[in-house]
């Protein structure tokens, strides 16, 4: 509950009784929006963690890569930093100070929503210039683009399966509750050709949010130049089904119950996304489990090193890599996919299998 007069659910539940009701959109855009701007949700007081959260292995390793890429893409500078949801500013503060190490001081980008988490970034990465959306970070240099758990919160689309054909997959209410209704037009349309005759009941999910980003980090890596990872938790390979998902104090909680208080999270579609990337002429590297990739960046050695220099932390080291790496953890669930511009060169960590 806000403390500001009605809650969102309140909101939600006039406006669907004065006009029917609304679309996954707009129940999932406004309650992350209310959800972000009033509090940091981050870390073991809040709702979740997330990975550079756990460790500050986790941004140096993105430092390394950011910078053995820039390395060999011969130096250019200027160069920016482009943040989406730094939330506390940890991973940019722990990559920015690896980078440096290597002659790597780029101008620094953040785009950010949220009131309460933009306190936090000044706190930690002060010489930041922060931004509502992409449409105004500069254009004059390449960009290395870096988003951990950005994606999965923007808002889907789902359509459903019903007898007659399919339908937009709406929010409406039964008594005081939200529940999942279908939309009385036709989206057959909508729909590729080969699932148009999906079993009845069956759903289909996208993020047009995600999309239309995807569109425009790739027409920028084109023609700025720089890379990109995007990491998130999701599939490699597009799947019918719904995956949204309510988080709240570490726990799964119901996605319809009190909009605006927890973090609603949708898996991303890194099929469909590399698509997009590679429509513009961009170049995908891969998609790959987080644990590989870490791997591939050298955590194994990276944890010995930090635990020799601190060996009362070597116990917690060990922890922290296996919650970023192993299979059970984050280790398969996450991915991290990156894009390079044409002539750009291949990053490491993407090689498969
Ligand atoms: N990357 C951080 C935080 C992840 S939480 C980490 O790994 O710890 C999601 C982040 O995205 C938050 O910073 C949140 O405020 C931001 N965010 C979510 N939706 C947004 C939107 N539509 N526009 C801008 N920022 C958004």
């Amino acid at each position: 509950m806000s403390d500001d007069g009605a809650s969102l659910g309140d909101i939600f539940r006039r406006l669907i009784r004065n006009t029917g009701p609304i679309s996954f959109t707009q129940y999932m855009g406004e309650s992350n929006a209310r959800y972000y701007t009033a509090k940091d949700p981050l870390g073991g007081a809040g709702d979740f963690v997330t990975a550079p959260e756990i460790s500050q292995m986790f941004g140096e390793l993105i430092g390394l890569w950011l910078a053995d890429i820039w390395i060999r893409a011969g130096r250019p500078d200027p160069v920016l930093y482009v943040e989406l949801g730094p939330g506390r500013g940890t991973l940019a503060a722990d990559a920015l100070r690896t980078a440096a190490r290597y002659g790597l001081e780029p101008e620094v980008h953040f785009v950010e929503g949220s009131t309460a988490l933009r306190e936090a970034q000044m706190e930690s990465v002060p010489q930041a210039i922060w931004h509502d959306d992409l449409a105004s970070v500069p254009q004059y240099a390449p960009m290395l683009l870096v988003a951990n758990e950005f994606l999965d919160a923007l808002p889907v689309r789902q359509l459903v399966r019903m007898e007659q054909g399919w339908r937009e997959r709406m929010v409406g209410l039964e008594g005081d509750r939200f529940v999942p209704v279908a939309g009385g037009q036709p989206m057959d349309a909508a729909v590729p050709v080969e699932l148009r005759d999906a079993d009845e009941g069956t759903i289909l999910e996208t993020c047009p949010a995600a999309a239309a980003i995807l569109f425009e980090i790739a027409g920028r890596l084109e023609a700025q130049g720089g890379a990109a990872l995007l990491i998130d938790y999701g599939h490699a390979e597009m799947r019918p089904g719904s995956t949204l998902q309510a988080v709240r104090q570490h726990r799964k909680v119901d996605p319809f119950a009190d909009p605006g208080t927890a973090d609603l999270t949708a898996l991303v579609d890194f099929a469909t996304l590399a698509r997009i990337a590679q429509s513009r002429g961009v170049k995908w590297l891969g998609t790959v489990p987080q644990g590989a990739f870490l791997r591939a960046l050298g955590i194994a050695t990276r944890t010995e090193n930090l635990a020799a220099r601190a060996p009362q932390y070597a116990e917690e080291l060990r922890l922290a890599r296996d919650r970023l790496v192993a299979d059970d953890q984050m280790g398969q669930l996450f991915k991290v996919m990156g894009l390079a511009a044409r002539e750009w060169p291949d990053g490491v960590g993407f090689a498969q299998g």
